[in-house]
């Protein structure tokens, strides 16, 4: 039988050849010259002066909230439809989250953001206040679900007004750009992409962070590298972290990175395939935001209760013939250690998290491959 995965890896490129070079040579830990190529073509390709290579998107945003003065009893803004991993550096920082709706692009809504700073917060001197714990709003974090740009526009002017923090958890997102060609990850103070296995390109794992703050991101290179202040007689004036992205896998995001482009065209055209097809029997699939340029790393197909077969029996099902399926994560407000955060209305994640359904998103899937996950798909919608 055949099996289709749900999003894999495709390393078809230079990889090999990179990684043979790096382990001829002999770097193959966290210094060598493709860690310094790959941060340098990421920076290009973003937009951006310079990036921080890092072992992990999750590794990216623990520095990122450090460096945005995320600390020790303060509230976090930040989204409840996410992946755990936007989450939990809040903690790692001794900080809590506060969990705010997404709208229908599955990303933070601006309007409830504003609402909660305007009706539930005190903004005094520079500071936001939760009125009701007491607590210090110190930052927001946005998150771009699935590669959809979030509403940069609205939320930029929001934290601005506040002088909030704004970060974007970009790791589904590279690639994804606005109309003016301007990315995900460089319109807030600070930006993180993912290289885990199952993202749009992958190192194995690794991150890297970008940011509009020279300085600050230096900073954040410093404690990455277990802050030595003097690197011969090893004087450490704060705690570091050991967070940085090794020459192999660099090695193989400089190959990743030569293939990206080819790979948002082809989600794009398997994205427009399902679509085209879904569409001829009154299936629905989740939009991209319209006027941008998104990678399209996930595909959401929405699965109603009304159907045949409800949505967790169709995944069984699809399984059965091959088929590797996913529901979308479980909100992180019900995960045990969150289940006591505070949050605000949260109506549409909740909405959401009961209909969708990911589907095969590989680029190397093919289209008669495509074509049969729609079949076996739409056979069951009764
Ligand atoms: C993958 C992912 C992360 C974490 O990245 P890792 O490299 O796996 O640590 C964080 N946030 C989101 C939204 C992700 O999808």
């Amino acid at each position: 039988m055949k099996r289709i995965p749900l999003s894999v890896p495709n390393v078809c490129g230079n990889e090999q050849k990179y990684v043979d070079e790096a382990l001829r040579d002999g770097w193959i830990s966290s210094v060598g010259s493709y860690v310094n190529k790959f941060e340098e073509k990421v920076a290009e390709y973003a937009g951006v002066q310079e990036a921080v290579a890092v072992g992990s998107g999750t590794a990216g945003l623990h520095l990122a909230y450090k460096e945005a003065g995320v600390q020790s009893g303060d509230l976090v803004v930040v989204p409840t439809l996410t992946f755990i991993a936007s989450v939990n550096p809040i903690r790692y920082q001794g900080a809590e989250p506060y969990f705010i709706d997404c709208d229908d692009t599955l990303c933070l809504d601006p309007k409830k953001l504003e609402t909660f700073l305007e009706n539930e917060c005190e903004y005094k001197e520079g500071i936001v206040i939760h009125t009701e714990s007491g607590k210090v709003v110190r930052a927001v974090v946005v998150v771009h679900i699935f590669g959809n740009l979030a509403n940069m526009e609205a939320l930029c002017t929001i934290c601005h007004k506040y002088s909030l923090p704004l970060i974007e958890d970009a790791c589904e997102a590279l690639g994804t750009k606005d109309s003016t060609g301007k990315m995900a990850g460089t319109f807030g103070d600070y930006g993180v992409y993912s290289f885990n296995g199952n993202k749009i390109i992958s190192t194995g794992g690794g991150g890297i962070v970008v940011s509009n703050h020279e300085e600050h991101l230096k900073h954040i290179r410093f404690l990455s590298t277990q802050a030595k202040t003097d690197s011969w007689y090893f004087v450490h004036d704060e705690v570091g972290y050991n967070y940085r992205l090794t020459n192999i896998s660099a090695a193989i995001g400089v190959g990743q990175l030569e293939l990206l482009e080819g790979f948002i065209t082809r989600k794009e055209q398997l994205y427009n395939l399902y679509r085209t097809k879904f569409e001829e029997v009154g299936l629905k699939m989740m939009d991209f935001r319209k006027d941008t340029r998104s990678n399209r790393w996930f595909f959401s197909l929405l699965w109603e209760k009304d159907y045949g077969m409800d949505r967790h029996q169709l995944m069984r099902e699809l399984k059965e013939v091959g088929i590797e399926t996913r529901p979308i994560w479980g909100l992180i407000h019900h995960q045990k250690p969150y289940q006591h955060c505070l949050h605000g209305d949260l109506a549409k994640s909740e909405y959401y998290i009961d209909r969708i359904v990911n589907i095969p998103c590989s680029t190397s899937l093919t289209d008669e491959e495509a074509l049969y996950v729609i079949q076996e798909i739409i056979q069951r919608k009764g």
